[in-house]
C-alpha cells in the first residue's frame, strides 16, 4: 500500500518537502492542507514587491520557467494534492490522522497519515496596544499584505509611515518605502541600537548612519505605547517619548513559531514554542517531521538547541525531510546562523554568534574590527570592508564574524567562506589568517581582509596591542577634559591637520614623522593613536613599542569605522 503523507504549511518547507519525496518516491500519496490562499511563495521576495523592484507579485510564486505555483500546477506537474483554504485543528497520534477545516465550507473530516510533517512556520509578534488592529497597520508576511502595503503606497494616500521594530523584515520595510515611494519612515526600536540580537553595536550603529543618510528617522529605546486612529484608520503613533503621524504602522516586532499543534499532541518544544527536532527532522514522535520556522534545532557552535527563522534554513531542511519521507537516512547539520542583509547603500552579513551572544553563552570571548579595502589597493574601483571577528581567548576558537560594507557580493563571499569553516570544523584564529581564499585585484587583496581580520585578532591575543573600539575612542575623546589622554591622528599630514586646526587636543603626527617626533610625547599620559583604517596607528605604536612607550590604546578600523557609523561627526 502507498505510504500517506501530510503536510501542514505550504510556504517554503513544505512544498521542498513534498517535491523531494515525490521525486524519490511517486507513489506516495501525499497531501499538503495550508490555511490561504496562496502557497509556495517567496515570503523574502515581499519587500521588493512593496518597493516596486518587482513588478507582479506572481513572479514570487512562479518557477525559474514562469510557472505559478498554484494547488493546480502542484497536482499536475508534481502529483500531490494541496487543500489551501484549510486549516489543520489538531493531530491524533495514536490514530495517526490530522483534524482539518475547509475554511470556505466549514466541513471538517480527519487526514489519516503514515507521516506527518509539521511546516507550520512562524506567526509575527503583534504588540498588544490600543489601535492593533486599525486599518493600515500591517506585518509584513504575507503576499496580501504586501499587496495592500503597495497599494497604499500607489495611491498616495501614505505620506508617512512607522516601522515598529528596527530588526531584518522592520529595516527592509523602511528602505522598501522611503527608497521607491519617498515616504517619510521612522523605525521604532526599543532597544539600545538596531538588529541588537544578531549584531555588534558598531554595525548597528553602520545600519542605523545608512538609514539616516537616506531620510529615514530612527528612533531608538523608544517603545510603541498605542497607535491612534480616525474612522478605523491609522492616524498617529504614540511611543513613550513623542507622537508620530503616520498613514501606514507595519509591525516587525519579531516572531513567534507556530508550535501550538505539536504542543497540543505532546511533542516536544523549546521555552518559546518552537518544535524540537532531531539531526533527522524528527520530532520526538519517529512517525512527525517538523522544519522551518516552526522547529528548533541544534547551534552547531553552542551545541544548545537555538531558534533562527530563516528562509535559507526552511528550504534546505525540507529537502532533508523529503528524502527521509522517501526512506533516505540524510540528517542536517545544525545551524551557525549566517545571513545578509541590503539596506539603502550598505549591506551586512553575519555568520555565528557576535561579542554579546558569544557572552551570553558563556564563551570568555574578545571582537576585533577591521577596516580595509575589499580589493587591491592598486585597483580602480574598490569599497571599503568592516569585518568584526568573535574569538573565544583561551582556545582562540573563531566563534562568529559580522561585516558590513558597500560591496554586497564580496562582503558575502568572506562571510560565506567563515560560515564553512565555522560548520564543519572549530576554526582557530590561524585558521582564519590562512583561509585560502581566491585574489585577483578586482576581486581581493592578496592579503584578503577576511585574512587581516584573523591576524589582528591574533595580535590582540597575543597582547602585542590594546584595541578599543571607535564607538570607545570617541567617548575617550568627549570624556578627554578628565582622563588626559593624549591623541595621535597617524594619517598622512593633510587629513591628521585640518583636525588638530579644529583642535588643540588633536595631534596629527603621520607615522612617517613618528619616530622623529617622539619627544613631543607625554610619557605620563595614556596614548590614543587613530588612523584611516587601522593600519598605520598599528605601525606607529610598534615604533613606540619600541622606544619604549607602551600605555598605548589603538582604534580598531580607525576614521573609516567611525564615518560608517556617523561617529566622525562627533570629534
Ligand atoms: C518580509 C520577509 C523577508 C524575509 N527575508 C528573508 C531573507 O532575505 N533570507 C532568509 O533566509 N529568510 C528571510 N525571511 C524568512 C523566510 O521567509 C522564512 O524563514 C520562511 O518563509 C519560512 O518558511 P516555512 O515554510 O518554515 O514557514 P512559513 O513561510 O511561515 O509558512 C508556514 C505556512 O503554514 C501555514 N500554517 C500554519 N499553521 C497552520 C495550520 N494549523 N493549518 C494550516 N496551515 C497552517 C501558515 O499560514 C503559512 O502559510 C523573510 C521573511 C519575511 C516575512
Amino acid at each position: 500500500m502507498a505510504q500517506k503523507v501530510v503536510i501542514i504549511g505550504g510556504v517554503a518547507l513544505g512544498p521542498k518537502a513534498a517535491c523531494r519525496c515525490l521525486r524519490l518516491a511517486p507513489d506516495t500519496e501525499l497531501t499538503l492542507v495550508d490555511e490561504n490562499t496562496f502557497i509556495s511563495y517567496g515570503g523574502c521576495g515581499l519587500p521588493y514587491y512593496v518597493s516596486g523592484e518587482i513588478q507582479a507579485l506572481d513572479a514570487l510564486r512562479s518557477t525559474n520557467y514562469q510557472v505559478v505555483r498554484d494547488p493546480d500546477f502542484f497536482a499536475r506537474m508534481k502529483g500531490f494534492k494541496v487543500r489551501n483554504q484549510t486549516r489543520a485543528l489538531s493531530i491524533d497520534r495514536v490514530k495517526k490522522c490530522v483534524r482539518v477545516r475547509d475554511l470556505v465550507t466549514q466541513a471538517e473530516e480527519d487526514l489519516p497519515y503514515d507521516k506527518l510533517v509539521l511546516a507550520c512556520g512562524a506567526k509575527p509578534r503583534m504588540p498588544n496596544v490600543d489601535g492593533h488592529d486599525l486599518s493600515h497597520v500591517y506585518t509584513l508576511t504575507k503576499l496580501e499584505d504586501a499587496q495592500n502595503i503597495r497599494k497604499a503606497c500607489e495611491n498616495g494616500s501614505v505620506t508617512e509611515a512607522v516601522i515598529v521594530g528596527g530588526g531584518f523584515i522592520g529595516l527592509e520595510s523602511a528602505v522598501a518605502l522611503a527608497d521607491m515611494w519617498g515616504v517619510k519612515v521612522t523605525v521604532l526600536e526599543m532597544d539600545e541600537h538596531l538588529m541588537r540580537s544578531v549584531l555588534p553595536e558598531s554595525m548597528g550603529l553602520m545600519a542605523e548612519n545608512d538609514l539616516v543618510q537616506h531620510n529615514v528617522r530612527v528612533c531608538k529605546n523608544e517603545k510603541l505605547l498605542k497607535i491612534e486612529g480616525n474612522d478605523g484608520k491609522v492616524q498617529r503613533v504614540v511611543t513613550n517619548k513623542q507622537t508620530i503621524d503616520a498613514q501606514l504602522v507595519i509591525m516587525a516586532a519579531g516572531f513567534i513559531p507556530n508550535g501550538e499543534l505539536a504542543k497540543q499532541a505532546g511533542l516536544e518544544t523549546i521555552a518559546n514554542g518552537a518544535i524540537k527536532v532531531d539531526a533527522s527532522m524528527r520530532t520526538s514522535d519517529p512517525d512527525i517531521y517538523a522544519g522551518g520556522d516552526c522547529c528548533s534545532i541544534q547551534n552547531i557552535i553552542t551545541g544548545k538547541y537555538g531558534y533562527l527563522p530563516l528562509g535559507s534554513l526552511s528550504n534546505r531542511q525540507g529537502r532533508i525531510i523529503g528524502s527521509n519521507l522517501a526512506g533516505i537516512n540524510d540528517t542536517f547539520p545544525g545551524y551557525v546562523g549566517t545571513w545578509a542583509i541590503k539596506l539603502f547603500d550598505l549591506s551586512i552579513a553575519s555568520t555565528g554568534l557576535t561579542i554579546d551572544r558569544a557572552r551570553l553563552e558563556g564563551f570568555d570571548a574578545i571582537s576585533v574590527c577591521v577596516e580595509q579595502l575589499d580589493r587591491a589597493h592598486f585597483y580602480p574601483e574598490k569599497d571599503m570592508m568592516c569585518l568584526e571577528i568573535v574569538v573565544e581567548k583561551g582556545t582562540r576558537r573563531v566563534l562568529g564574524m559580522q561585516g558590513a560594507s558597500l560591496n554586497g557580493h564580496g562582503l558575502k563571499a568572506r562571510i560565506d567562506a567563515v560560515s564553512a569553516c565555522l560548520q564543519y570544523a572549530k576554526p582557530t584564529v590561524n585558521d582564519i589568517s590562512n583561509l585560502e581564499v581566491g585574489y585577483a585585484p578586482p576581486f581581493a587583496s592578496a592579503m584578503d581582509v577576511v585574512n587581516v581580520a584573523g591576524n589582528v585578532a591574533d595580535n590582540v591575543l597575543s597582547g602585542r596591542f590594546t584595541p578599543i573600539t571607535g564607538q570607545d575612542f570617541v567617548k575617550l575623546w568627549k570624556e578627554r577634559a578628565d582622563n588626559h589622554i593624549f591623541f595621535i591622528d597617524a594619517r598622512p599630514a593633510q587629513a591628521g591637520k585640518a583636525m588638530e586646526a579644529k583642535n588643540a587636543d588633536w595631534h596629527a603626527i603621520p607615522l612617517e614623522e613618528m619616530e622623529a617626533r617622539l619627544s613631543e610625547l607625554p610619557r605620563d599620559r595614556e596614548i590614543a593613536i587613530i588612523c584611516n583604517t587601522g593600519l598605520r596607528s598599528f605601525e606607529s605604536l610598534l615604533i613606540l613599542q619600541r622606544k619604549g612607550i607602551t600605555n598605548i590604546v589603538n582604534s580598531l578600523g580607525g576614521m573609516q569605522a567611525l564615518k560608517q557609523m556617523g561617529l566622525d561627526r562627533d570629534l
